[in-house]
């Protein structure tokens, strides 16, 4: 069996919060958000052999617990993600899944088959806001053919699936100025999120985008938030959602403790 296959991290500490990763990225995306950092693998063809794949894990066991299947969109590639997790599954690693949540019949194939210990799932913009959402993931920039409010309703349905495992389950939305990132847009993801989840002590991420590397040039000129408005996003996170963190690029991963807030 072949991969079409992006690029790979041999170790990583920060694909998996607290867990050393070999993450491998895996080429091709149904979306084309104007601040994609990997726009370079969301196209294109680079296959290779799985066995070329799994050398790379091998190679990293003895420094890493875990392999990370990142992209693009890893759930594009379902037979590759199968054999890839089984592969890490029979060398005791743990296996984590980066998504979109476009795909959730592959999510409930993964869970059926036992081959994942935790989802990262993005949800990028309010659930309720097909409009929003469809900028977001480059409808309105790259024309694609995608109808916003049937990707929500994919995303909602992986995001109920995944909530009634027993998997980990981190969601993550990264905020970019003009894009998403007013307190209005937290607010919404946050209830939403909360709305379909049965625990609301899981890990929600409010990640910095940094312009800089975006996919879209006209992005790459622009600020981008700072701690302190992530801060202020955390909280408008709060009232629906209690195991909050922020990402950024000069402080990395902290939890907000909003006893002091
Ligand atoms: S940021 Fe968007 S376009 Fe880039 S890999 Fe993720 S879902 Fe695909």
């Amino acid at each position: 069996m072949k991969a079409n296959y992006g690029t790979y991290i041999p170790i990583s500490t920060v694909d998996w919060y607290g867990k050393a990763a070999v993450v491998l990225f895996l080429r091709g995306c149904p979306f084309c958000c104007p601040y994609c950092q990997n726009y370079e693998i969301l196209t294109g063809s680079d296959l290779v052999d799985l066995k070329n794949l799994q050398d790379k894990i091998e190679s990293s066991i003895p420094f890493i617990s875990s392999l990370v299947i990142s992209g693009g969109e890893p759930l594009i590639q379902k037979n590759a993600v199968k054999e890839l997790a089984k592969f890490a599954k029979k060398k005791g690693l743990l296996i984590g899944i980066h998504t979109n949540g476009f795909f959730p019949q592959v999510i409930e194939e993964l869970l059926q088959e036992s081959l994942v210990d935790s989802f990262f799932l993005d949800i990028k913009a309010p659930l309720d806001d097909p409009e929003a959402y469809g900028k977001v993931i480059g409808c309105e920039e790259y024309n694609l053919t995608l109808e916003p409010k049937e990707v929500i309703e994919r995303i909602i349905k992986s995001l109920r699936i995944i909530s009634k495992s027993n998997v980990d389950l981190e969601v993550r939305t990264t905020v970019i100025p003009g894009l998403v990132g007013s307190k209005q847009d937290i607010d919404s993801i946050s209830r939403f999120i909360s709305s379909y989840i049965k625990n609301r002590d899981i890990p929600y991420v409010i990640q910095q985008g940094l312009p800089e590397n975006a996919m879209y040039e006209h992005l790459r000129e622009i600020k981008p938030f700072s701690r302190e408005e992530l801060l202020e996003m955390a909280k408008a996170a709060h009232p629906f959602l209690h195991n909050v963190w922020i990402r950024t690029k000069e402080a990395g991963n902290e939890q907000v403790n909003f006893e002091f807030s």
